[in-house]
């Protein structure tokens, strides 16, 4: 039998176990031997992935759900046998509010893929100024942008169609809030691809909406079964358990708290592709391939030592960081105070808050009985020193926002803050250009790939299906037939 191919896959959060899960499904596909290594330099797996439960209290500190329209994400609990555990929002509720000029108000119905199709939601909701409604009409009329006419930011993209109230007040805090980026920054291309193609193929963004859903109907009659975002019953921190789990009991070598020095190339590599990844601790270890799962400005780092011109353009893709804070309350204390899900907050409205969850009206089992679990967003791109602040200082600012949107006075039962410094990658114009130079110039390194939220999408179901994108190359190149 041949010896196993060995692998090692930098970086053990959602894009490196979910790597390793493909890579192992291949082998075994193929019935080759493999030896895999993931290496996580913190002393949990998971990355932004963070779960935590506390007196009943099950509190994510990143990522809460994730979208069930991208199926990677669902299909992979499926396989770890996590079906069951999957849960969908409250279906009561379910509104979301948005403040507005010192007031919330409620996001108008009729928003179909985040495009506002109905007018009389829309003026009940008060969020957009009539002329602002009118304006808005006018996207049936504007002609097409040729596509000849280069890249556009989210805001200009926006704007042009929609009008600037209507961006600035509905769409702005919906957009930008996934990247916790700036919209006058952001790729519209690189972020919401859909967007340009609806405008590309029905030369309005209200008509292609309208389109959209009367194909969506035509195809599923009857409401699907998941509501848009899931999660699963012990929080998403679960997920990564499971993988961690699946992976160690077929002979991954999962180590957590070794961090990778650097990675380091044979001198001819084509002829001997076997490269040395060097742990802090000194310890190196060899493999015919390495996938780099980790931050853009990590891998950088890492592969610098043989590709600087590459290191370069990874570390052009910049970050944002954020924070959560979790407060529970008892229910005595906010009670009528918390409506629908919870509320986005648009940047015009210059505060630190960025959206507010109430968790455990959103999802069940959230919070023990009596309690109420809600999930603060901040910081993000341009607000970066809110993380100078200490945790007791962003934790009144957050209670004063709070108090002031909200009406919440209490004092909360249980607070976990949790800071994510450089951690949303800002696909800024220029973004589709950068990945695929990056990926053109690893391409001369047999063997030597980077996967992970930096490129394709920063979702878990985005991370997910590109490192099953990633694996079906490196498969490819590990167990060609020649081999
Ligand atoms: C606050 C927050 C909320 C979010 N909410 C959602 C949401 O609700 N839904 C959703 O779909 N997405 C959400 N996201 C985005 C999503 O969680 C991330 O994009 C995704 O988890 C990134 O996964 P990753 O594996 O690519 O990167 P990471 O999770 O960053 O993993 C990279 C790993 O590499 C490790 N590492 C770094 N350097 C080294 C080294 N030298 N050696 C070894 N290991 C190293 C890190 O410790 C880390 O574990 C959120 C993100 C944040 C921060």
């Amino acid at each position: 039998m041949a010896a196993p191919k060995r692998v090692v896959i930098v970086g053990g959060g959602i894009s490196g176990l979910s790597a390793a899960f493909a890579l192992v499904e291949q082998s075994e596909i193929r019935e080759k031997p493999l030896h895999c290594t993931v290496v996580e330099g913190h002393t949990h797996f998971g990355g932004k992935i963070v779960t935590t439960h506390t007196n009943g209290l099950v509190v994510e500190g990143g990522p809460d759900s994730f979208l069930t329209s991208k199926t990677s994400a669902v299909d992979l609990c499926e396989k770890l046998g996590l079906s069951s555990q999957l849960i969908g929002t409250n279906r009561e509720n379910s509104q979301t509010f948005t403040y507005s000029k010192g007031r919330l108000c409620e996001f108008p119905q009729g928003l179909i893929s985040m495009v506002p199709t109905k007018l009389g939601p829309l003026f009940r909701s008060g969020v957009v100024s009539w002329p602002g409604i009118v304006r808005m009409g006018a996207d049936l009329v504007i002609p097409a942008r040729p596509e000849t006419e280069g890249e556009e930011t989210l805001a200009e993209f926006f704007s042009r169609r929609l009008g600037s109230e209507a961006f600035q007040r509905l769409l702005e805090p919906l957009v930008a809030g996934i990247y916790a980026g700036d919209a006058n920054e952001l790729s519209v291309a690189a972020t919401f691809p859909q967007f340009v193609e609806l405008e590309r193929q029905h030369g309005s963004l209200i008509k292609g909406a309208l389109a959209m859903q009367r194909a969506r109907g035509l195809k599923r009659p009857g409401a699907s079964a998941r509501t848009l975002f899931t999660t699963l019953q012990g929080g998403v921190g679960d997920l990564v358990a499971r993988l961690v789990e699946r992976l160690s009991a077929v002979g991954v070598d999962c180590r957590q708290g070794e961090n990778v020095r650097v990675v380091r190339l044979p001198l001819n590599v084509h002829r001997n592709p076997l490269y040395q990844v060097e742990l802090a601790s000194g310890e190196k270890l060899n493999a015919e391939a390495v996938v780099f799962a980790t931050p853009a400005y990590v891998s950088a780092g890492l592969l610098r030592s043989f590709d600087h011109e590459t290191a370069v353009v990874l570390d052009q893709i910049p970050y944002a960081s954020t924070i959560t804070i979790s407060m529970a309350f008892a229910e005595s204390d906010v009670h009528g105070q918390l409506r629908g899900f919870g509320f986005v907050v648009p940047r015009v409205e210059n505060r630190s808050l960025i959206a507010a969850t109430w968790s455990s009206r959103k999802w069940a089992g959230r919070a023990p009985a009596g309690q109420c679990l809600i999930r603060c967003y901040l910081g993000g791109r341009g607000r970066e020193q809110l993380l100078e602040r200490n945790d007791a200082e962003l934790t009144n600012q957050v209670r004063q926002e709070l108090k002031l949107m909200v009406g919440i006075h209490g004092r909360p039962l249980h607070v976990e803050v949790h800071r994510w410094p450089q951690a949303m990658p800002q696909y800024t114009c220029g973004h589709r250009e950068r990945v695929q130079r990056i990926r053109q110039r690893l391409a001369q390194y047999p063997g030597l790939y980077v996967t992970g939220a930096a490129y394709d999408g920063i979702g878990i179901p985005d991370c997910i299906r590109d490192a099953g994108n990633t694996v079906q190359k490196l498969s490819a190149y590990l167990w060609a037939p020649a081999s």
